[in-house]
């Protein structure tokens, strides 16, 4: 199977499983787990933050930062295709007491002036802004990147007016792959920057939540609330270890792969997508003008060997990662250029 559904799909590498197989454990909720405390080490400096925490899952690393940043009862910035608000069952109602503010983008890029029309402070009839979030890449609206530019005006205006930036940077390791950038410039503006180590970066499990060391200190209490103070994780923070040393250097060619297939795709009568828009490795393209509900395209897809999931009735998503190859994204164009004939497209013009 060519599975390009998500890059949560990779399977740990033959060093990745070493690792986990030698790692040198404890407890961690005593803090005696000496392979995830490296791996916090490790990742606060590589996020340029004084502390890190290893969470079992991005969402509850979003999850906690919201907590961290926010008091109940008021609003969160975000981008209207956001994660924390589509995909992660209103985690900010449930354990925040807070409401997303939600902002039409083109991109998924938020800019300052759209922030600071809607910042809000205390008032007798709304509720107050308690913090922005920035979602970098994005990944509803195609791997998209902020420009460096941009978090620094975010970042400063939220500051200037007392209120918090929490960047998802669930990718934010091909954020930096494609513009250049490390990830501590990136996440500098930022108050807490969340990444995932089980996305593209390919380990089996688990993601961190960096920031300053007061806040983490204050996370790992949510941590535990939430239910994710593990024991003997340092079996999973040793695959971590080596996804974050050894995947960063690996991701161009997810890109490369990821910008192979738009190219193909644009040339599949039906189905438009601008491939100079694809800089990572998510790939949404608009399905509707081959006439084929996307559902259907994918049971086709299915067929020839090929997992690649609808967005909605139009979108589709592909994502590249390490364990598909560019052949491998041949083969997907192949089999979508058979699931789509010309036939259907140009009975839809
Ligand atoms: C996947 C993802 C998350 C959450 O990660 P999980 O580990 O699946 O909970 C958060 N933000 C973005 C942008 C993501 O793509």
């Amino acid at each position: 199977m060519i599975d390009l559904r998500s890059d949560t799909v990779t399977k740990p590498t033959p060093a990745m499983r070493r690792a986990m197989a030698e790692a040198e454990v404890g407890d961690d909720v005593y803090g005696e787990d000496p392979t995830v405390n490296r791996l916090e080490t490790r990742a606060a400096e590589i996020a340029g933050k004084e502390a890190a925490l290893f969470v079992p899952t991005g969402t509850m690393g979003n999850t906690i930062a919201v907590k961290l940043l926010t008091t109940h009862g008021q609003e969160v910035i975000c981008d209207a295709r956001a994660h924390v608000t589509d995909y992660e069952l209103a985690m900010m109602a449930w354990f925040s007491g807070c409401v997303p503010r939600t902002v039409p983008t083109a991109d998924g890029i938020l800019s300052w002036e759209q922030v600071a029309r809607l910042a809000k402070p205390v008032n007798p009839y709304s509720a107050p802004t308690g913090m922005i979030e920035i979602e970098n890449t994005h990944n509803m609206c195609g791997g998209t990147v902020y420009p460096i530019e941009t978090i620094r005006e975010i970042c400063d205006g939220a500051h200037e007016r007392g209120l918090k930036v929490h960047m998802d940077g669930a990718r934010i390791f091909n954020a930096a792959a494609a513009s250049g950038l490390t990830v501590a410039e990136i996440a500098a503006p930022a108050d807490t920057v969340m990444f995932c180590l089980s996305k593209a970066l390919g380990a089996p499990v688990g993601s961190m939540l960096a920031g300053p060391a007061e806040l983490i200190a204050k996370g790992r209490l949510y941590r535990k609330r939430l239910g994710g103070g593990m024991r003997q994780a340092g079996v999973l923070a040793a695959a971590g270890l080596v996804a974050i040393e050894e995947t960063p250097l690996k991701l161009v060619e997810d890109h490369r792969n990821a910008r192979f297939l738009a190219e193909g795709l644009a040339r599949i009568p039906g189905i438009r997508i601008d491939p100079k828009k694809v800089v990572t490795n998510i790939v949404i393209f608009d399905a509707a003008g081959t006439g084929i509900p996307t559902a259907e395209i994918s049971a086709r897809l299915k067929q020839s060997g090929v997992l690649l999931n609808p967005i909605n009735d139009r979108e589709m998503r592909a994502v590249t990662h390490y364990d598909v190859d560019r052949a491998g994204c041949a083969l997907a164009l192949d089999a979508l250029a058979e699931a789509v004939p010309a036939r259907a497209a140009a009975s839809q013009l």
